[in-house]
């Protein structure tokens, strides 16, 4: 009769551990999830922060061609250099790319971009 007593209570300490440790690991998974959502909400911040920036970097400058300002849709980083990445793709790097890139392309209008494209080809039509 004891035997069985101590058994039962070996299974109730069991089960308790057990909801314990799930316990636990739901507190800490939801803390990690947290911690990851927070993250990611810095990181989209920061590259809004920054998008925004180059926006008005592109309006302030202006198209080196043709000097269109208006509006920064329009407007786009260009280069000649090959080697060189998109602007829009290096956003999120370290500033010190990003500025090398900035520095290294022309604030270009589309039409501009377009017209400069069909002259390189040799396609003046
Ligand atoms: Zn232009």
């Amino acid at each position: 009769m004891i035997h069985q007593q101590q058994q039962e209570f070996d299974i109730q300490q069991e089960q308790l551990w057990k909801e314990y440790k799930k316990n636990i690991r739901e507190k800490s998974e939801t803390k990690r999830l947290e911690k990851n959502s927070k993250n990611l909400e810095r990181a989209r911040n920061k590259l809004n922060k920054r998008r925004r920036w180059l926006n008005k970097y592109k309006i302030s400058k202006g198209c080196y061609s043709c000097g269109y300002n208006e509006n920064h849709k329009a407007l786009c980083f260009s280069f000649d250099e090959k080697n060189l990445k998109k602007v829009t793709t290096v956003v999120n790097r370290s500033l010190k790319t990003l500025f090398y890139h900035i520095r290294k392309s022309k604030v270009s209008c589309f039409n501009c971009v377009q017209i400069k494209k069909g002259t390189n080809n040799g396609n003046n039509r």
